[in-house]
């Protein structure tokens, strides 16, 4: 017998015995002490069924989709030769996962700890680290997304990413190069949502956007369920939106639709109101809360929708409202004049005085900005110092006592109106703080924008691209950040500008201001 054919019988043998997911799951997995159930998780059966190369799951809390992605990220390693790779968005969480959720079923199945002990017998301490796990034929990776090093030293075939909207998105693009050696590639990501076009939100609407729908059993109206219209708040029930009678979710006919069939990438909806373990009083209740952080928890957590808190971002109407007399380009010559410059690929500018945006604009290389330093006579300037720190560099050596370079570091204890801190010509500020000064300067009309900002379509949409959110970690700390919605340079560069502008403020007595 050939050696090719003698490889190619070994390889069938191999796909013989290799057992469906479903079944593995069914034979082998536990969480918390009960097998999985698909009775009254009706809505659930297709999701494990659905092995997609590339799926999305925008969820609320609690719905089985992080059980969903651990037991295929054990199951493949535990079938093939092959490597699962699961991030969370820190490394901090790893640790409290991998016990509660992955130790635990494993000890609980006589296959699952038979598998790992052996592993451990033959990989020895390797395979014992918290992180890593060894199973039949390959291994189980476990990585915090925020250190960039522990990503990009693993390669493989499946990559799980849970709680997208929690990791810096700035990570997000490198996490699919760890499949490049890859022929299975498979993708899953999973996450509550927060803000729209942001993490899971974005994914899911370039997805094939897969709903629930159920037919009801009194009077045949095939429904998507959602809070308004099938939770009735005064007998705190599950209704149909029909005829208003009471439903029960995994005792109607199911059938799961996507909304957008074109798309390659599969995407589910997952919410509580399918769950059998749904507490309507506790949702009602958590509905009539009226800040904004309870809002935001409400549709996020329980809805798995993405929601946008009130005057979180600057608005169209915010910016018309600022909208005087000025034409731009405007050569001021009385007042002094600063201008904030956001480094990238290219250099998106905003040139104001006190009062008035008199400039705006992008150049490609640092001598143009020489230029504009010497025809708007600028006082104060600053940039971003990374990324191109060499460049930012010479210019500020170019242009002593009136360049500077900001660090978005944080501010320890900062005092009341305090927003900067000046060290030479190194600037650090908060970005949260800074971001809130710079955006209430436009929300309460105390900067003016010239008369012709309508022609300026980059900068009004990159000035809403930044949505201030309130999150909360895991010992219920809550801090406010910026998160990006889209490409937000000129939020950045107006931001350096009121910086720049505050830092004359700081170094000029009062007189200055007159020439
Ligand atoms: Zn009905």
């Amino acid at each position: 017998m050939k050696r090719k054919e003698l490889e190619n019988i070994l390889a069938n043998l191999e796909e013989r015995t290799t057992k469906d997911y479903l079944d593995w799951v069914y034979d082998n997995w536990t969480a918390r002490g009960e097998p999985l159930e698909f009775v009254k998780h009706k809505y659930l059966e297709q999701i494990y069924k659905d092995q997609s190369r590339e799926i999305v799951y925008c969820k609320s809390a609690q719905c089985g989709a992080t059980e969903r992605m651990i037991t295929e990220a054990l199951w493949l390693p535990d079938q093939f030769k092959e490597n699962a790779l699961y991030l969370f968005p820190n490394t901090g969480d790893v640790s409290d996962l991998v016990q509660e959720r992955i130790d635990e079923p494993i000890n609980a199945s006589s296959y699952l700890s038979y598998v790992s002990g052996r592993a451990k017998r033959i990989a020895g301490k390797q395979a014992d680290k918290v992180g890593l796990k060894r199973m039949s034929k390959g291994f189980i990776y476990f990585r915090g997304s925020n250190k960039a090093t522990q990503i990009i030293s693993v390669s493989a075939d499946a990559l799980f990413i849970d709680e997208l909207d929690r990791m810096n998105q700035d990570n997000v693009p490198f996490f699919n190069k760890r499949l490049k050696h890859s022929r299975r590639k498979w993708l899953r990501w999973a996450s509550t949502p927060t803000i729209p076009g942001v993490g899971i939100d974005e994914k899911f609407q370039e997805s094939d956007q897969h709903y629930c729908h159920v037919k009801c059993n009194a009077c045949n109206t095939w429904q998507v369920l959602d809070f308004e219209n099938n939770i009735d708040q005064e007998k705190l029930q599950l209704v149909c939106r029909e005829c208003r009678k009471e439903i029960v979710p995994w005792e109607m006919e199911m059938k799961w639709i996507p909304a957008n069939p074109d798309s390659e990438i599969r995407g589910y909806h997952i919410t509580q109101l399918y769950s059998p373990m749904l507490d309507v009083k506790e949702l009602v209740k958590e509905s009539l809360k009226t800040d904004e952080f309870n809002k935001m928890q409400f549709y996020n957590q329980s809805l798995g929708l993405a929601y946008e808190p009130k005057g979180a971002k600057i608005t169209d109407a915010d910016i018309q409202a600022c909208i005087r007399e000025h034409i731009i380009p405007f050569k001021e010559q009385k007042e002094p004049v600063f201008m904030g410059v956001d480094v990238g690929r290219i250099l998106h500018i905003v040139i104001r005085t006190k009062k008035k945006v008199i400039w705006i604009g992008e150049v490609k290389e640092f001598e143009e900005l020489d230029l504009k330093m010497k025809e708007y006579n600028i006082r104060k300037v600053v940039f971003d110092a990374l990324p191109e720190t060499r460049k930012v560099q010479e210019f500020i050596n170019r242009f002593k006592g009136r360049a500077y370079r900001i660090y978005y570091t944080g501010l320890k204890e900062p005092k009341k109106d305090e927003f900067f801190r000046r060290d030479g010509d190194k600037v650090n500020t908060d970005r949260t703080l800074s971001l809130d000064y710079s955006g209430n300067e436009i929300k309460e009309q105390e900067v003016e924008l010239p008369k012709n900002i309508n022609d300026y379509t980059d900068y009004k949409s990159q000035l809403g691209n930044l949505i201030r959110v309130i999150a909360e970690d895991k010992h219920g700390n809550k801090s406010a950040t910026y998160v990006k919605s889209g490409p937000d340079h000129y939020r950045h560069a107006q931001n350096y500008a009121f910086i720049a502008k505050g830092i004359f403020e700081e170094t000029t007595t009062p007189e200055a201001f007159v020439l």
